[in-house]
């Protein structure tokens, strides 16, 4: 039983703070309960850190530092991968917490965690590459050096639609480049951060280079961003959020990379196949229930195909098997929190009011759990909200458009631009595309862009910076210059 009498349940993780190498109830009189979304039962209690344990958190990130900045790249490199194999053995129990406390399917589940693992060995593969570089000098006998040191200690603050994902591109980016970290995962889906945490910790991970913590988002921002100790700032998680960390981090002149919202258009061309790409649409924008930052979330298809794919997708999106992500039939589970659902009703009123065709689903299913039907509105027009907010969740709007260059400009229309998607047969589409859209993801007649060895970030108000590829490496790392005369 834990302190406020909430009951883990027993097949869920003990819940805690993990701070310079130890786990901690913390000394917080707060917490909360962690809600199962498929049932709304308590799965258990989460302690909340109080502003003691904040800076006992940051402080021992800044004494890890003298340390872990100075261990080699190799040691780091055997360690992090230490770290994906202990992930891969544990991933079917890990992905029942993440199930439990998130909502999603258990075979997506467990790839995540298995993803979350191939993050951790890219980053350890890569560290060993950090490579500096000589400048020929200009004055004779001068050795012009570009070294690239670790920036210092982290604060990294996840959402919780993809528990084991987000905090693993933070964790492994940060300890691969010599950093350590405090990171505050979502307090809705804490049990498979800690999972991260004790594969970080058994592969050999010092006590202090990596902590975490769980409290009032706003407050713990408000606390570690500042702190003195804290050099860098990487935050996942809405714009109106990410706006208010970047600011803080502005003030401490601290460098940020900021993961926010996107409203992926994708362009289905008439030159294309229509029932392979509303087989590989259907799967990308139901993953996750739709709340996924670079799922595909506005539709535009070209008229000579447009009836054809509204009725395909719309079929398909009618017989998804709605459910708790732990019945082995599930294909899509209930949105991960109360807040979604009152979203989706925000998103299909304001469609009704506009006369919009729902051609499936537009309303919640059953009062128990937080599931909300696949949801596909026709004809929509650029001026409903679904079309200008982004929806991470099940509602996917669809429109015809006629030439590339207005598909190109309406993709281009609103201040997102995270990920783009595409189907095209032609080359010189495709290439139009390439050039045309303003995105910091394209993917052009597939969906896989989210790897470990490729950057993962957005423009415009999506954010700034990378997280995986040689890109997610470089933002945890300063440059020096040193010009030494022998
Ligand atoms: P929200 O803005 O309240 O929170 C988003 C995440 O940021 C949560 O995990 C929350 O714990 C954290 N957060 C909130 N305030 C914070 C603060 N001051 N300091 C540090 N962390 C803070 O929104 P929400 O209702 O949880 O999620 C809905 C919206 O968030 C979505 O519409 C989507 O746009 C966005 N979102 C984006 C991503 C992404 O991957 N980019 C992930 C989750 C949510």
């Amino acid at each position: 039983m834990q302190p406020n009498g909430v009951a883990a349940a027993a097949d869920y993780r003990e819940l805690g703070l993990f701070i310079e190498g130890a786990w901690t109830q913390g000394t917080a009189s707060e917490g909360e309960a962690v809600i199962n979304p498929a049932t709304e039962e308590a799965l258990g209690y989460l302690p909340h850190a109080s502003a003691a344990d904040l800076d006992r958190a940051a402080s021992a990130a800044v004494r890890a530092f003298e340390i872990w900045s100075r261990t080699t790249p190799l040691e780091r490199k055997r360690i992090l991968n230490k770290a994906a194999n202990l992930l891969r053995e544990r991933s079917s129990a890990i992905a029942v917490w993440v199930t439990l406390e998130q909502g999603k399917p258990l075979a997506e589940a467990k790839g995540e965690i298995l993803a979350a693992a191939d993050i951790f060995e890219w980053y350890g593969d890569e560290c060993v590459r950090l490579y500096g570089r000589i400048v020929p000098s200009r004055m004779p006998g001068a050795n012009q050096m570009v070294i690239r040191e670790p920036i210092g200690p982290v604060a990294g603050f996840c959402p919780w639609n993809f528990p084991a994902l987000t905090p693993a591109r933070k964790i492994a980016g940060a300890l691969a480049a010599g950093c350590t970290l405090v990171i505050k995962a979502a307090e809705e889906t804490p049990a498979t951060c800690c999972a991260l945490v004790d594969a970080c910790v058994d592969a050999g991970v010092p006590a202090g280079v990596l902590n975490l913590v769980f409290g009032k988002p706003a407050e713990v921002s408000a606390f570690l961003i500042p702190h003195p100790g804290i050099r860098k700032i990487s935050f996942t998680g809405s714009i109106p959020v990410g706006k208010e960390l970047a600011k803080l981090a502005a003030d401490g002149v601290k460098r940020c990379t900021l993961e926010l919202g996107g409203h992926a258009p994708v362009l289905v061309f008439d030159d294309t196949e229509v029932e392979p790409a509303v087989q590989a649409l259907l799967a990308a924008k139901f993953r996750n229930a739709g709340q996924v930052c670079v799922s595909p979330s506005r539709f535009y298809v070209q008229r000579g195909s447009y009836a054809t794919f509204v009725e395909a997708f719309t079929e398909g999106a009618k017989a998804l098997r709605v459910g708790d992500g732990r019945a082995a039939d599930t294909q899509m589970g209930p949105m991960a929190n109360e807040r979604r659902l009152a979203a989706m009703e925000g998103f299909v009123a304001d469609a009704r009011e506009r006369g919009l065709k729902i051609t499936t689903g537009g309303s919640r299913i059953g009062n128990r759990g937080y599931f909300w039907k696949p949801t596909v509105i026709a004809d929509a027009t650029d001026e409903c909200r679904v079309m200008r907010e982004e929806p991470f969740g099940p509602v996917v709007p669809i429109t015809p458009f006629d030439t590339v260059e207005e598909g190109i400009a309406r993709a281009n229309s609103l201040p997102f631009g995270l990920a783009a998607y595409a189907f095209t047969g032609v080359s010189k589409r495709a290439q139009a595309l390439r050039e045309g859209v303003r995105t910091g993801m394209l993917g052009i007649n597939h969906l896989g862009i989210s790897l470990a060895e490729v950057p993962f970030g957005g423009v415009k108000e999506s954010g700034y910076g990378s997280e995986g590829g040689t890109e997610g490496l470089e933002s945890y790392l300063d440059t020096k210059h040193v010009s030494q005369l022998d």
